[in-house]
Protein backbone atom coordinates (compact mmCIF):
# COMPACT_ATOMS: atom_id res chain seq x y z
CA UNK A 1 0.00 0.00 0.00
CA UNK A 2 1.12 3.65 -0.90
CA UNK A 3 1.40 6.47 1.78
CA UNK A 4 -1.54 8.89 0.94
CA UNK A 5 -1.63 11.07 -1.80
CA UNK A 6 -1.46 14.28 0.33
CA UNK A 7 1.98 12.62 2.03
CA UNK A 8 3.23 11.71 -1.25
CA UNK A 9 3.18 14.95 -2.19
CA UNK A 10 4.71 16.53 0.92
CA UNK A 11 7.75 14.52 0.57
CA UNK A 12 7.84 15.10 -3.50
CA UNK A 13 8.34 18.34 -2.31
CA UNK A 14 10.94 17.88 0.07
CA UNK A 15 12.84 15.63 -2.32
CA UNK A 16 12.54 12.84 0.29
CA UNK A 17 12.40 9.26 -0.65
CA UNK A 18 12.03 6.17 1.24
CA UNK A 19 15.10 5.31 3.21
CA UNK A 20 16.33 8.62 3.14
CA UNK A 21 17.23 9.81 6.80
CA UNK A 22 14.33 12.73 7.98
CA UNK A 23 13.52 14.37 10.90
CA UNK A 24 10.07 14.93 11.90
CA UNK A 25 8.61 17.32 14.05
CA UNK A 26 4.84 16.61 15.22
CA UNK A 27 3.11 18.13 18.08
CA UNK A 28 6.48 19.92 19.73
CA UNK A 29 7.94 16.27 19.60
CA UNK A 30 10.94 16.05 17.74
CA UNK A 31 11.88 12.54 15.99
CA UNK A 32 14.66 11.08 13.78
CA UNK A 33 14.94 7.79 11.73
CA UNK A 34 14.86 6.24 8.63
CA UNK A 35 11.87 6.43 6.47
CA UNK A 36 10.16 3.21 5.90
CA UNK A 37 8.09 2.26 2.79
CA UNK A 38 3.97 1.94 3.71
CA UNK A 39 3.19 -1.53 4.73
CA UNK A 40 -0.17 -2.93 4.41
CA UNK A 41 -0.61 -2.94 7.99
CA UNK A 42 -0.13 0.88 8.42
CA UNK A 43 -2.91 3.50 7.54
CA UNK A 44 -1.69 5.20 4.70
CA UNK A 45 -2.09 8.78 6.68
CA UNK A 46 0.66 7.55 8.98
CA UNK A 47 4.70 8.45 8.14
CA UNK A 48 6.62 5.25 9.57
CA UNK A 49 9.91 5.83 10.60
CA UNK A 50 12.44 3.38 11.86
CA UNK A 51 14.08 5.26 14.85
CA UNK A 52 17.79 4.55 15.68
CA UNK A 53 16.83 1.68 18.56
CA UNK A 54 15.61 -0.52 15.65
CA UNK A 55 11.82 0.54 16.54
CA UNK A 56 9.49 1.38 13.74
CA UNK A 57 7.04 4.50 14.66
CA UNK A 58 3.92 5.66 13.05
CA UNK A 59 3.39 9.28 12.86
CA UNK A 60 -0.26 9.96 11.68
CA UNK A 61 0.12 13.24 9.59
CA UNK A 62 -3.30 15.77 10.65
CA UNK A 63 -2.07 18.44 8.65
CA UNK A 64 0.39 19.30 11.12
CA UNK A 65 3.52 17.04 10.78
CA UNK A 66 7.16 18.77 9.48
CA UNK A 67 9.27 16.20 7.67
CA UNK A 68 12.81 17.29 6.96
CA UNK A 69 15.63 15.39 4.56
CA UNK A 70 18.70 14.71 7.11
CA UNK A 71 22.56 14.85 5.35
CA UNK A 72 23.76 11.13 4.51
CA UNK A 73 26.27 10.61 6.71
CA UNK A 74 30.01 10.99 5.35
CA UNK A 75 31.25 7.02 3.70
CA UNK A 76 32.68 5.08 6.61
CA UNK A 77 36.84 5.21 5.47
CA UNK A 78 37.54 1.25 5.56
CA UNK A 79 39.48 1.64 8.55
CA UNK A 80 38.31 0.23 12.52
CA UNK A 81 36.79 3.17 14.09
CA UNK A 82 37.61 1.94 17.70
CA UNK A 83 40.47 3.42 20.06
CA UNK A 84 42.84 0.26 20.51
CA UNK A 85 45.52 -0.17 22.88
CA UNK A 86 48.33 -1.96 21.41
CA UNK A 87 49.43 -3.73 24.66
CA UNK A 88 46.85 -5.77 24.64
CA UNK A 89 46.84 -9.40 23.73
CA UNK A 90 46.44 -9.63 19.70
CA UNK A 91 44.08 -11.02 17.87
CA UNK A 92 42.56 -11.42 14.29
CA UNK A 93 38.64 -10.99 13.59
CA UNK A 94 37.60 -13.19 10.03
CA UNK A 95 34.07 -12.31 8.94
CA UNK A 96 32.05 -14.84 6.75
CA UNK A 97 28.62 -13.39 6.60
CA UNK A 98 25.50 -14.67 8.77
CA UNK A 99 22.71 -13.02 11.22
CA UNK A 100 26.02 -11.24 12.79
CA UNK A 101 27.24 -9.65 9.89
CA UNK A 102 23.17 -8.49 9.05
CA UNK A 103 21.09 -6.00 8.85
CA UNK A 104 17.26 -5.31 7.91
CA UNK A 105 16.69 -4.82 4.59
CA UNK A 106 13.67 -1.94 4.74
CA UNK A 107 12.16 -2.42 1.35
CA UNK A 108 11.22 -5.83 2.46
CA UNK A 109 11.74 -6.23 6.17
CA UNK A 110 14.14 -9.61 5.65
CA UNK A 111 17.51 -9.75 6.95
CA UNK A 112 20.53 -10.11 4.79
CA UNK A 113 24.41 -10.33 5.39
CA UNK A 114 25.89 -6.06 4.39
CA UNK A 115 28.23 -5.38 7.47
CA UNK A 116 31.74 -5.53 6.92
CA UNK A 117 34.30 -6.63 9.55
CA UNK A 118 34.88 -3.64 10.79
CA UNK A 119 31.20 -2.45 10.71
CA UNK A 120 30.56 -5.75 13.23
CA UNK A 121 33.91 -5.04 15.34
CA UNK A 122 32.56 -1.24 15.63
CA UNK A 123 29.42 -2.47 17.83
CA UNK A 124 31.87 -4.41 20.38
CA UNK A 125 34.09 -1.27 21.63
CA UNK A 126 34.33 -3.55 24.77
CA UNK A 127 36.55 -5.82 22.97
CA UNK A 128 39.56 -3.25 23.00
CA UNK A 129 39.18 -3.94 27.15
CA UNK A 130 40.24 -7.51 26.47
CA UNK A 131 42.08 -7.47 22.58
CA UNK A 132 43.77 -5.94 20.51
CA UNK A 133 42.65 -6.23 16.72
CA UNK A 134 45.83 -6.83 14.85
CA UNK A 135 44.15 -7.44 11.61
CA UNK A 136 40.51 -8.34 10.43
CA UNK A 137 39.29 -9.93 6.97
CA UNK A 138 36.22 -10.00 5.22
CA UNK A 139 36.24 -13.75 2.97
CA UNK A 140 32.95 -14.10 2.50
CA UNK A 141 29.45 -12.29 2.70
CA UNK A 142 27.12 -15.45 2.84
CA UNK A 143 24.81 -17.02 4.96
CA UNK A 144 25.98 -20.13 6.36
CA UNK A 145 23.42 -22.67 3.89
CA UNK A 146 25.08 -20.84 1.34
CA UNK A 147 28.93 -21.78 2.82
CA UNK A 148 30.44 -24.81 0.68
CA UNK A 149 33.63 -26.54 2.25
CA UNK A 150 35.50 -24.13 -0.46
CA UNK A 151 35.33 -21.46 2.42
CA UNK A 152 36.59 -24.41 4.93
CA UNK A 153 39.76 -24.25 3.04
CA UNK A 154 40.18 -20.52 2.65
CA UNK A 155 39.04 -20.40 6.64
CA UNK A 156 42.13 -22.69 7.45
CA UNK A 157 44.53 -20.84 4.99
CA UNK A 158 43.88 -17.36 6.57
CA UNK A 159 43.94 -18.41 10.22
CA UNK A 160 47.18 -20.62 9.88
CA UNK A 161 48.39 -16.51 8.49
CA UNK A 162 47.29 -15.34 11.16
CA UNK A 163 48.33 -17.19 13.80
CA UNK A 164 51.47 -17.50 12.67
CA UNK A 165 51.88 -13.58 11.91
CA UNK A 166 51.10 -12.16 15.57
CA UNK A 167 47.68 -12.86 16.53
CA UNK A 168 47.59 -15.23 19.87
CA UNK A 169 43.75 -16.01 19.02
CA UNK A 170 41.18 -15.76 16.07
CA UNK A 171 37.72 -15.18 16.70
CA UNK A 172 35.64 -15.79 12.97
CA UNK A 173 32.06 -14.50 12.82
CA UNK A 174 29.52 -16.83 11.00
CA UNK A 175 26.48 -17.57 10.12
CA UNK A 176 24.79 -20.22 12.88
CA UNK A 177 23.17 -22.91 10.56
CA UNK A 178 26.39 -24.43 9.73
CA UNK A 179 28.84 -22.87 12.14
CA UNK A 180 29.59 -26.43 13.96
CA UNK A 181 30.94 -28.24 10.15
CA UNK A 182 33.21 -25.28 10.24
CA UNK A 183 33.99 -26.09 13.51
CA UNK A 184 34.95 -29.28 12.70
CA UNK A 185 36.49 -28.54 9.72
CA UNK A 186 38.80 -26.26 10.88
CA UNK A 187 39.36 -28.47 13.86
CA UNK A 188 40.76 -31.19 11.40
CA UNK A 189 42.57 -29.25 9.23
CA UNK A 190 44.58 -26.88 11.87
CA UNK A 191 46.33 -29.88 12.46
CA UNK A 192 49.05 -28.65 14.66
CA UNK A 193 46.77 -26.19 17.02
CA UNK A 194 47.94 -24.52 19.80
CA UNK A 195 45.84 -21.21 20.14
CA UNK A 196 42.56 -20.72 20.53
CA UNK A 197 40.36 -20.15 17.13
CA UNK A 198 36.80 -18.89 18.00
CA UNK A 199 33.51 -18.87 15.84
CA UNK A 200 30.65 -16.85 16.86
CA UNK A 201 27.41 -15.79 15.40
CA UNK A 202 24.11 -14.54 16.48
CA UNK A 203 20.73 -15.25 16.39
CA UNK A 204 19.36 -11.47 15.66
CA UNK A 205 20.85 -9.34 13.79
CA UNK A 206 22.77 -6.46 15.24
CA UNK A 207 20.49 -3.72 14.22
CA UNK A 208 17.77 -5.27 16.74
CA UNK A 209 17.52 -4.22 20.16
CA UNK A 210 17.46 -8.06 21.26
CA UNK A 211 20.57 -8.76 19.26
CA UNK A 212 23.13 -11.31 21.19
CA UNK A 213 25.69 -10.40 18.61
CA UNK A 214 27.75 -8.32 20.66
CA UNK A 215 27.38 -10.09 24.07
CA UNK A 216 28.69 -13.11 21.93
CA UNK A 217 31.42 -11.16 19.76
CA UNK A 218 32.87 -9.74 23.16
CA UNK A 219 33.12 -13.51 24.60
CA UNK A 220 34.76 -14.94 21.76
CA UNK A 221 37.41 -11.90 21.48
CA UNK A 222 37.82 -12.89 25.79
CA UNK A 223 38.87 -16.53 24.89
CA UNK A 224 40.61 -15.68 22.02
CA UNK A 225 43.14 -12.63 23.98
CA UNK A 226 42.94 -13.95 27.24
CA UNK A 227 42.24 -18.21 27.90
CA UNK A 228 45.15 -21.10 27.63
CA UNK A 229 42.80 -22.75 25.51
CA UNK A 230 44.80 -24.47 22.17
CA UNK A 231 41.53 -25.58 20.16
CA UNK A 232 38.90 -24.63 18.18
CA UNK A 233 35.23 -24.43 19.61
CA UNK A 234 32.34 -22.32 19.23
CA UNK A 235 31.23 -19.33 21.98
CA UNK A 236 27.51 -18.70 21.97
CA UNK A 237 25.41 -17.81 24.44
CA UNK A 238 24.78 -20.63 27.49
CA UNK A 239 21.76 -19.69 28.31
CA UNK A 240 18.06 -17.25 26.80
CA UNK A 241 19.47 -14.42 28.96
CA UNK A 242 22.62 -12.40 28.88
CA UNK A 243 24.56 -13.88 31.42
CA UNK A 244 27.36 -16.23 29.93
CA UNK A 245 28.94 -17.91 26.82
CA UNK A 246 29.77 -21.43 26.56
CA UNK A 247 33.34 -22.21 24.28
CA UNK A 248 32.16 -25.49 23.02
CA UNK A 249 34.12 -27.77 21.31
CA UNK A 250 34.45 -27.39 17.24
CA UNK A 251 34.25 -31.46 16.67
CA UNK A 252 31.39 -31.47 19.77
CA UNK A 253 28.87 -28.48 19.01
CA UNK A 254 25.68 -28.75 17.16
CA UNK A 255 22.76 -26.07 16.53
CA UNK A 256 20.16 -27.49 18.40
CA UNK A 257 17.22 -24.99 18.09
CA UNK A 258 16.14 -23.06 14.97
CA UNK A 259 15.86 -19.06 16.92
CA UNK A 260 16.75 -19.54 20.52
CA UNK A 261 20.07 -17.55 21.50
CA UNK A 262 21.23 -20.83 23.46
CA UNK A 263 20.64 -23.12 20.41
CA UNK A 264 24.64 -24.20 20.59
CA UNK A 265 24.66 -27.06 22.68
CA UNK A 266 27.79 -29.73 23.17
CA UNK A 267 26.55 -33.16 21.58
CA UNK A 268 27.89 -36.24 24.34
CA UNK A 269 30.44 -33.73 25.81
CA UNK A 270 30.24 -31.16 28.40
CA UNK A 271 31.44 -27.23 27.27
CA UNK A 272 35.08 -26.57 27.96
CA UNK A 273 34.45 -23.45 29.64
CA UNK A 274 31.98 -20.76 30.56
CA UNK A 275 32.85 -16.53 29.95
CA UNK A 276 30.82 -14.14 31.34
CA UNK A 277 31.05 -10.64 29.41
CA UNK A 278 32.90 -9.29 32.83
CA UNK A 279 35.83 -11.40 31.50
CA UNK A 280 35.45 -14.07 33.73
CA UNK A 281 36.65 -17.74 31.93
CA UNK A 282 35.14 -20.72 34.13
CA UNK A 283 36.85 -24.08 33.08
CA UNK A 284 34.05 -26.88 33.30
CA UNK A 285 36.38 -29.54 31.48
CA UNK A 286 40.39 -30.47 30.09
CA UNK A 287 41.17 -29.28 26.98
CA UNK A 288 44.46 -28.44 24.63
CA UNK A 289 46.76 -25.63 26.37
CA UNK A 290 47.78 -22.41 24.61
CA UNK A 291 50.88 -22.54 23.38
CA UNK A 292 53.08 -19.85 20.90
CA UNK A 293 53.69 -22.81 18.39
CA UNK A 294 53.65 -22.83 14.93
CA UNK A 295 50.29 -23.75 13.66
CA UNK A 296 49.97 -26.36 10.81
CA UNK A 297 47.35 -27.32 8.52
CA UNK A 298 46.36 -30.26 6.14
CA UNK A 299 44.12 -28.80 3.93
CA UNK A 300 41.71 -30.48 1.85
CA UNK A 301 38.20 -32.05 1.21
CA UNK A 302 36.67 -34.61 -0.46
CA UNK A 303 32.89 -33.18 -1.47
CA UNK A 304 31.60 -36.46 -2.90
CA UNK A 305 30.86 -37.82 0.84
CA UNK A 306 26.73 -38.17 0.65
CA UNK A 307 24.90 -38.33 4.68
CA UNK A 308 21.93 -40.71 4.19
CA UNK A 309 19.38 -41.67 6.65
CA UNK A 310 17.55 -44.88 6.95
CA UNK A 311 13.70 -44.09 8.32
CA UNK A 312 10.64 -46.61 7.88
CA UNK A 313 10.03 -47.06 4.06
CA UNK A 314 13.47 -46.24 3.26
CA UNK A 315 15.31 -47.55 0.08
CA UNK A 316 18.61 -48.31 -0.67
CA UNK A 317 17.99 -47.06 -4.06
CA UNK A 318 19.50 -43.73 -3.40
CA UNK A 319 22.66 -45.48 -2.27
CA UNK A 320 22.70 -46.48 -5.97
CA UNK A 321 21.91 -42.82 -6.77
CA UNK A 322 25.09 -41.71 -5.50
CA UNK A 323 27.07 -44.63 -7.14
CA UNK A 324 26.22 -43.88 -10.05
CA UNK A 325 27.88 -40.34 -9.63
CA UNK A 326 31.23 -42.04 -8.21
CA UNK A 327 30.52 -40.73 -4.49
CA UNK A 328 33.59 -41.46 -2.30
CA UNK A 329 32.15 -42.35 0.59
CA UNK A 330 29.12 -42.23 2.78
CA UNK A 331 27.62 -41.34 6.36
CA UNK A 332 24.58 -43.06 6.88
CA UNK A 333 22.09 -41.46 9.72
CA UNK A 334 20.77 -45.03 11.15
CA UNK A 335 18.04 -45.35 14.05
CA UNK A 336 18.91 -46.23 17.39
CA UNK A 337 22.18 -48.27 18.00
CA UNK A 338 22.86 -47.28 14.69
CA UNK A 339 20.87 -49.52 12.45
CA UNK A 340 19.84 -49.51 8.76
CA UNK A 341 16.79 -52.13 7.28
CA UNK A 342 16.99 -55.59 7.07
CA UNK A 343 14.05 -56.92 5.46
CA UNK A 344 13.44 -58.03 2.00
CA UNK A 345 12.69 -55.84 -0.51
CA UNK A 346 14.35 -52.80 1.58
CA UNK A 347 17.16 -54.17 2.92
CA UNK A 348 20.23 -51.63 2.65
CA UNK A 349 22.67 -54.54 3.39
CA UNK A 350 23.65 -56.21 0.01
CA UNK A 351 23.94 -52.34 -1.66
CA UNK A 352 25.85 -51.08 1.69
CA UNK A 353 28.58 -54.39 1.01
CA UNK A 354 28.58 -54.43 -2.47
CA UNK A 355 30.13 -50.73 -1.88
CA UNK A 356 32.58 -51.64 1.27
CA UNK A 357 33.79 -54.39 -1.05
CA UNK A 358 34.83 -51.67 -3.69
CA UNK A 359 36.98 -50.06 -0.36
CA UNK A 360 34.48 -47.21 0.09
CA UNK A 361 34.00 -45.96 3.51
CA UNK A 362 30.34 -46.42 5.12
CA UNK A 363 29.72 -44.89 8.09
CA UNK A 364 27.10 -45.64 10.79
CA UNK A 365 25.72 -42.99 12.55
CA UNK A 366 22.50 -42.22 14.62
CA UNK A 367 19.48 -40.15 14.39
CA UNK A 368 19.18 -39.94 18.21
CA UNK A 369 21.86 -37.57 18.79
CA UNK A 370 23.05 -38.14 22.29
CA UNK A 371 24.37 -41.63 22.71
CA UNK A 372 27.06 -43.65 21.00
CA UNK A 373 26.57 -46.24 17.79
CA UNK A 374 27.21 -50.17 18.90
CA UNK A 375 28.28 -52.56 16.77
CA UNK A 376 27.25 -55.77 18.70
CA UNK A 377 24.12 -55.50 20.64
CA UNK A 378 21.70 -56.72 18.11
CA UNK A 379 21.73 -59.06 15.13
CA UNK A 380 20.65 -56.69 12.78
CA UNK A 381 23.78 -54.39 14.41
CA UNK A 382 26.20 -57.34 12.95
CA UNK A 383 24.33 -57.69 9.79
CA UNK A 384 25.39 -53.50 9.16
CA UNK A 385 28.55 -53.38 10.90
CA UNK A 386 30.12 -56.85 10.24
CA UNK A 387 28.76 -58.77 7.33
CA UNK A 388 28.37 -55.31 5.31
CA UNK A 389 31.87 -53.87 6.22
CA UNK A 390 30.32 -50.35 7.73
CA UNK A 391 32.28 -48.55 10.52
CA UNK A 392 30.94 -47.42 13.35
CA UNK A 393 31.15 -43.31 14.55
CA UNK A 394 31.05 -43.52 18.03
CA UNK A 395 29.76 -40.61 19.75
CA UNK A 396 30.55 -38.31 17.16
CA UNK A 397 27.72 -36.02 15.60
CA UNK A 398 26.59 -36.75 12.52
CA UNK A 399 27.79 -33.45 11.12
CA UNK A 400 31.39 -33.98 12.49
CA UNK A 401 30.96 -37.93 11.19
CA UNK A 402 30.84 -36.18 6.99
CA UNK A 403 33.30 -33.26 7.73
CA UNK A 404 36.00 -36.32 9.28
CA UNK A 405 35.28 -38.83 6.45
CA UNK A 406 35.46 -35.68 3.77
CA UNK A 407 38.48 -34.55 4.93
CA UNK A 408 40.35 -37.50 5.22
CA UNK A 409 39.35 -38.81 2.02
CA UNK A 410 41.26 -35.83 0.72
CA UNK A 411 44.04 -35.96 2.74
CA UNK A 412 44.97 -39.42 3.63
CA UNK A 413 45.76 -41.71 0.50
CA UNK A 414 45.61 -45.31 2.47
CA UNK A 415 42.23 -46.71 2.85
CA UNK A 416 42.94 -48.89 5.56
CA UNK A 417 44.00 -45.79 7.60
CA UNK A 418 41.30 -43.43 6.52
CA UNK A 419 39.09 -46.61 8.12
CA UNK A 420 41.10 -46.75 11.00
CA UNK A 421 41.10 -42.92 11.53
CA UNK A 422 37.17 -42.87 11.96
CA UNK A 423 37.69 -45.01 14.57
CA UNK A 424 40.05 -43.30 16.49
CA UNK A 425 39.45 -39.93 18.12
CA UNK A 426 41.74 -37.86 16.54
CA UNK A 427 40.46 -33.78 17.58
CA UNK A 428 37.88 -34.60 20.84
CA UNK A 429 35.14 -35.63 18.54
CA UNK A 430 34.85 -39.22 19.87
CA UNK A 431 35.18 -39.53 23.83
CA UNK A 432 36.40 -42.35 25.84
CA UNK A 433 33.65 -42.71 27.95
CA UNK A 434 29.76 -41.61 27.62
CA UNK A 435 29.32 -38.98 31.13
CA UNK A 436 25.27 -39.28 32.81
CA UNK A 437 26.27 -35.33 32.83
CA UNK A 438 26.62 -34.53 29.30
CA UNK A 439 23.23 -35.41 27.88
CA UNK A 440 20.81 -32.22 27.65
CA UNK A 441 23.82 -30.03 28.47
N1 LIG B 1 20.68 -18.97 7.89
C1 LIG B 1 21.61 -17.95 8.20
C2 LIG B 1 23.01 -18.45 8.48
O1 LIG B 1 23.22 -19.49 9.00
C3 LIG B 1 21.16 -17.09 9.31
C4 LIG B 1 21.23 -17.75 10.66
C5 LIG B 1 22.30 -17.15 11.54
O2 LIG B 1 23.31 -16.60 11.14
O3 LIG B 1 22.06 -17.27 12.72
O4 LIG B 1 23.93 -17.73 8.18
Amino acid sequence: MKYSEKIRKKLKEKNISVLDKVKIKKENKTYRGILMPNTEMSSPKCITIKLKNGYNIGLEDLGDLKIQKLKKEEKKENKLKIKQDKSKPKISVISTGGTISSKIEYETGAVEPALKAEEIIAHTPEITDYAYIRNYEQISQLTSEDISPSTWLELAKTVKKELNNGSRGVVITHGTDTMHYTAAALSFMLTDLTKPVVLTGAQRSIDRGSTDAPMNLLCASIVAAESDIGEVGIVMHGTMNDDYCYFIRGTKAKKMHTSRRDTFRPINDKPIAKIKPNGQIKKIQNHSKFQDKKTDTEIGFEEKVAILKAYPGSEPDALSYYEDKDYKGYIIEGTGLGHVPTQAKKTWIPKIKEITDKGKPVIGTSQCTYGRVNPNVYKNLRKFYHEAGAIPAGDMTVETAYVKLGWLLATEKNEKKIMEKMKENLKGEITERSLPETYLY
